[in-house]
């Protein structure tokens, strides 16, 4: 029997992936220009299924970038020119402030507690950008649509909102209404191999791109910006990785089937995870929780995956300041009902 990793990412990725890269070299993409109409034919195929399946707003602009962290990167040299506020309450929002600073952004912190709502009434009035990530994957929290909401309120009329939702795109309903900067790699709830990650602007966004007028980067948002729209990329792109995006969207159900898929697996999860106290959450205020990274407390994480392991499983390490204090579980669309079923099974005999 194979080994099922439950990973946070890179992640199992679908199961359909190997016999789509075998279709992928068949129909010669892989060896067309990125300027070439066949390339610009998948770019647009694909950006259509991100708009009928995730629910992309039409005037929302989709750019192919690399990686989550090159996002963060984008956004502190293109798009802010002194101030960025970030709310965070673990390792992944922490870095993206770090990286922030790094670039010479003045970076207001913001951090709250993994048990505590962010602080939408903390606004700095200076901040050019309020940054959220709404699933932090080291510790399993989640920011709620109706706290984005709060914050997307109260924030001043010249500020803008950018959201790393790289453990939440394709997993969890996102409206994308809210905020104007959105950013996920696909190695996550996308169940795709590493190596390419989506940028979705809002009109606010691309307008703070122009009036910048930032070109200094191989990476420039108006040079990502200016290739997107014509469906191209100024840089050679990961073809295999968007043709799968492409056909695993297509092949796959609508957001809001899966959204509700993976809540009905956690209740199948939490009566076990509350009558045998061994492995209590993390994060004991449940609607915080993300449905999509598990984080359980465990006094010896070690031993707990050496278990798994005999039973053909492999559990997430925890990560940052929960290292060495927690399990992480993912909870992502790729992975089958039935893998998750036996994980649960196998945790209730514990
Ligand atoms: C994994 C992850 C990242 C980093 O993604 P890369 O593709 O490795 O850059 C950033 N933010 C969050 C929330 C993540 O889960």
């Amino acid at each position: 029997m194979k080994v099922t990793s439950f990973y946070p990412g890179p992640a199992t990725i679908h199961s359909s992936i190997p016999s789509m890269v075998i279709d992928a070299y068949n129909t010669g993409i892989l060896s067309a220009n990125h300027r070439s109409p066949e390339f610009m034919e998948l770019s647009f195929a694909t950006k259509s299924q991100l708009r009928a399946r995730l629910k992309v707003p039409d005037d929302y602009v989709i750019i192919f970038i690399s990686s989550a962290t090159e996002a963060w990167e984008i956004l502190s040299q293109s798009l802010t020119s002194k101030t960025s506020q970030h709310f965070f309450n673990g390792a992944f929002g922490l870095k993206w402030a770090n990286v922030a600073e790094s670039l010479g952004i003045n970076v207001v912190k913001s951090p709250f507690d993994i048990n505590a709502s962010l602080p939408t009434g903390q606004i700095d009035s200076l901040s050019e950008w309020l940054c959220v990530t709404v699933c932090e994957t080291s510790n399993g929290t989640m920011v709620d649509q109706n706290v984005l909401q709060g914050l997307s309120k109260e924030r001043l009329p010249h500020q803008l909102i950018a959201v790393d939702a790289t453990s939440a795109l394709g997993g969890v309903i996102l409206n994308f209404q809210l905020a104007d900067y959105w950013f996920a790699s696909c190695q996550k709830c996308l169940g795709l191999p590493a190596g390419l990650a989506l940028l979705i602007v809002s009109p606010a966004a691309i307008e703070r791109g122009h009036l910048l007028a930032e070109r200094a980067h191989y990476n420039s948002f108006l040079n990502l910006f200016e290739h997107s729209i014509k469906e191209q990329t100024h840089y050679t792109p990961n073809v295999l990785n968007i043709y799968l995006l492409w056909r695993t969207l297509a092949a796959g159900p609508p957001i809001a089937t899966i959204d509700m898929r993976l809540r009905e697996r956690l209740v199948g999860l939490n009566p076990i995870t509350e009558s045998n106290g061994a492995l209590p959450w993390l994060v004991s205020n449940s609607s915080l929780r993300s449905p999509t990274v598990i984080t359980l407390k465990t006094s010896d994480p070690s031993v707990l995956k050496e278990k798994a392991l005999a039973q053909k499983m492999i559990l997430g390490n925890g990560y940052g300041t929960w290292k060495d204090t927690t399990v992480r579980i993912a909870n992502f669309p790729a992975m089958d009902d039935i893998q998750f079923q036996i994980f649960v099974e196998w945790l209730s005999t514990l």
